[in-house]
């Protein structure tokens, strides 16, 4: 679950983490009377859950009030990456020195929270790995002890020699940490932890996700879910007791299992091509979730065909086979199904699927390969 800025803030704010005032407005009337009680100059930050708002002009300077009630007026509604702004935060602006990058995420190698911190920050942290790694410095951390003065002094020095700089870095780690660990983090992010001219540590931007298993025992945490911010496909299929993924590709992918979901994803890879999503509609076989399945996947413009493959343990093909054509018959079917239904009841569920558009397979290999063919070919 992703939170927003304003919120990660909060919670950094109560662990003592430095951060500008700030408050959050929906109507640039709100904007203005906040702005009016900071004084002098703030920022004002779109709210929403994707990275580089700056850019795509979501945070402007004001230098007063009014001002910050024209900006606010023009963020207000924006869609910013498919997102539409429908909160600002606005906070007091602080002279940046210098703005750096820290960051923890929980590593799948060596399974413990890593520190990822950089001097290069306010960048695309992404583009600073791929062009300059050197630039980057890694630390991973033993929950069972905690992080220790040294190693946060020596993730400080990877930033500044200054040796204000490397107390005020070292603290401002140390607190992040903390606040990883207490909310169930799988990633935190300050981008850009800046330096102001007066030599103080600020977290001026925060970016907080927490663990969606860990939520029944973060109450408050699960309670600043913003629905309204959340991806309409993902929250549909959560409805529905599907788990749904948005990637990238174009293959669209209907399997049960998530195991079997991840290795269906790999051989469309191994064979050249890239799935559309990840999308596991579990172990039962009721006709409704395939109809549900079919029909956020047919959403995505850029599926050009659709991948079944079902493995029948508990789930019984005949169902799953009933599904499907009832899809077919509902949905604006517009794009090749290359359906792969093994296990029980398969021979049942083969026989109701003859005479119609579906393409069967028998093995994975099969169904993979003939599903990017009719996709348009590996890419
Ligand atoms: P992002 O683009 O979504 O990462 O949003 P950020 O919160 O990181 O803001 C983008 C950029 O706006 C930062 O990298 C800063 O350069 C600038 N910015 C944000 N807050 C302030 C501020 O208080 N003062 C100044 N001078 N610039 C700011
Ligand atoms: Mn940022």
């Amino acid at each position: 679950m992703k939170v927003h800025e304003y919120q990660a803030k909060e919670l950094f704010v109560e662990r003592g983490l430095a951060v500008p005032e700030g408050k959050v407005a929906t109507t640039p009337e709100e904007a203005e009377a906040i702005a009016r009680e900071i004084g002098g100059m703030v920022v004002v930050k779109a709210q929403v859950h994707v990275g580089g708002r700056g850019k795509a002009g979501g945070v402007k300077l004001a230098k007063d009030a009014a001002e910050a009630k024209a900006k606010a007026k023009d963020i207000l509604g924006m869609d910013i990456k498919g997102l539409t702004v429908e909160k600002v935060l606005v906070t007091r602006a602080v002279d940046i020195a210098d703005e750096y990058y820290v960051g923890i995420i929980m590593d799948r190698a060596t399974k413990q929270p890593m520190f990822i911190v950089s001097a290069a920050g306010g960048m695309d942290i992404e583009q600073v790995a791929a062009e300059t790694p050197e630039k980057i410095l890694t630390l991973a951390i033993d929950p069972r002890y905690g992080v220790k003065p040294y190693q946060l002094r020596k993730l400080a020095f990877g930033i500044s020699t200054d040796p204000v700089v490397v107390k005020g870095v070292s603290k401002a780690l140390a607190a992040l940490y903390e606040v990883f660990m207490a909310c169930d983090a799988s990633l935190i992010e300050i981008n850009p932890l800046v330096k102001t001219t007066d030599n103080e540590i600020w977290a001026v931007d925060g970016k907080l996700n927490v663990d969606d298993n860990a939520l029944d025992r973060q109450p408050k945490i699960a309670a600043m879910r913003d629905m309204s911010a959340e991806d309409p496909a993902e929250m549909e299929a959560k409805e529905a007791g599907l788990s749904f993924v948005k990637l990238d590709g174009n293959v669209g992918c209907i399997v049960n299992g998530a195991g079997l979901a991840m290795a269906t994803m790999d051989l469309v890879q191994y064979f050249g091509g890239m799935p559309a999503n990840f999308l596991d509609i579990g172990g039962s076989s009721n006709p409704d979730k395939v109809v549900t399945a079919m029909q956020i996947i047919l959403r995505d413009p850029q599926v050009k065909a659709i991948l079944f493959n079902i493995f029948g343990g508990i789930t019984r093909c005949d169902d799953v086979a009933a599904g499907l054509i009832k899809a077919t018959e509902q949905l604006d079917v517009h794009v090749p199904i290359v359906a792969r239904l093994t296990g029980t009841n398969e021979e049942i569920a083969r026989e109701m699927l003859e005479g119609t558009k579906l393409h069967p397979a028998v093995t994975m290999d099969e169904a993979v390969q003939k599903a990017l063919e009719l996709a348009g070919g590996a890419k």
